[in-house]
């Protein structure tokens, strides 16, 4: 069959989200989803909406909710934009920034999706910055590296490996590379420290976070960005005009407003996190030092892939990346006290 599409979408492969098993009683940690519901004050706005404004259309520059975005992050509205997850935001900033011209810089091993959103770019390269070994650690030279590339994307904390890099060194990726500065801060929250000082600061910065893991919220699709007005401006000639609903708008803005629960929840998820990291050691596992909700962890025979499947046996589901690098390692997203004493005691009969 002949194919009319652009020859970069026919030599592209589209992202493989992570599975979302229908089985009831599977030990889900395989999306770095929250194990707690999300704020009460998300179920009292829901109980609170009124159907009949569904009829009407949502507010397209989502006034409201990025008030309260501005607020919690110490910025004025016309520095945030909002988007249907951050992979919108993702797709907002590829459209803008990668270009057919340029290279686009991303770390490795990353988050998978960027690729992909280059290539339907066609952009001429995708320059892969290795992280090194043995703990995924930036590269002296990340800054030749990225050279020539509009677009520079880190990911910090890093996924899939939980680790975060020395802010300074950030500061001084920011003053030196000629180009956009991305920090996808999806896993900020759970971190202890982040980039948004950065963006404030220099006007080529943009820092992205999530309401999917920190605030609970992945099903309902909510992200966003702030950055210099001037950017955050550019960005809103590319969004879909209505790219948030009412319901996200509302119960976004009900679950942002609630600093004090994602205090206490990301409280609870770190020290969960140091438990597991503690008791894999035990095991003498390599942990990757997490800075996010998940690890990312390597048995003792450097076998992930075998670990993964062993898990699955037992109804664990965990994600495993193919790879050289990668595949000596499993991600496991940090779950509920249940989930991970589940997870703990499958891991010790086949390993003890
Ligand atoms: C989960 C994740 C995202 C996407 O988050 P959504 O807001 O659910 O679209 C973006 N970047 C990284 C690194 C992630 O892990």
């Amino acid at each position: 069959m002949k194919s009319y599409f652009r020859a970069n979408i026919d030599a592209m492969h589209g992202y493989t989200p992570g599975e979302q098993p229908k089985l009831a009683n599977l030990v889900k940690l395989n999306t770095n989803e929250n194990p707690f519901p999300p704020s009460p004050k998300v179920a009292e706005a829901l109980k609170n909406i009124d159907y009949q404004r569904l009829r009407l259309y949502s507010d397209p520059l989502a006034d409201d909710l990025r008030d309260t975005i501005a607020q919690i992050n110490g910025v004025t509205r016309d520095m945030v934009i909002a988007g249907n997850g951050s992979d919108d935001i993702l797709t907002m900033v590829f459209r803008a920034f990668a270009d057919e011209t340029h290279p686009v810089a991303v770390l490795e091993p990353t988050y998978s999706l960027y690729p992909v959103l280059a290539q339907m770019q066609n952009t001429p390269a995708v320059i892969k910055i290795e992280l090194e070994l043995p703990f995924f650690t930036l590269p002296d030279n990340l800054l030749a590296r990225a050279q020539g590339a509009n677009l520079l994307v880190i990911t910090r904390p890093n996924a899939p490996t939980g680790n975060s890099f020395d802010l300074s060194k950030m500061e001084e990726i920011c003053r030196k590379f000629d180009g956009i500065v991305f920090f996808d801060e999806a896993y900020a929250d759970f971190a202890d420290d982040n980039c948004l000082e950065l963006a404030k600061k220099f006007d080529h910065v943009i820092v992205s976070r999530t309401s999917s893991k920190s605030y609970s919220l992945a099903g309902l699709r909510l992200g966003y960005a702030i950055g210099h007005p001037a950017l955050i401006d550019g960005l809103f000639k590319l969004k879909d005009s209505y790219n948030l609903d009412m319901l996200t708008q509302t119960l976004g803005k009900a679950a942002f407003a609630d600093q004090e629960y994602l205090r206490q929840t990301v409280k609870t998820i770190r020290l969960f996190r140091q438990e597991l990291t503690d008791k894999f050691h035990e095991l003498k596992f390599t942990v990757i030092p997490s800075q996010a909700n998940f690890l990312f962890v390597s048995p003792p025979d450097g076998d992930g892939q075998r670990y993964f499947k062993l898990l699955r046996d037992e109804a664990i589901i965990v994600r495993y990346f193919a790879g050289p690098v990668t595949g000596a390692f499993v991600r496991i997203t940090v779950g509920n006290p249940e989930q991970n004493a589940r997870l703990m005691q499958v891991t010790r009969k086949i390993f003890a």
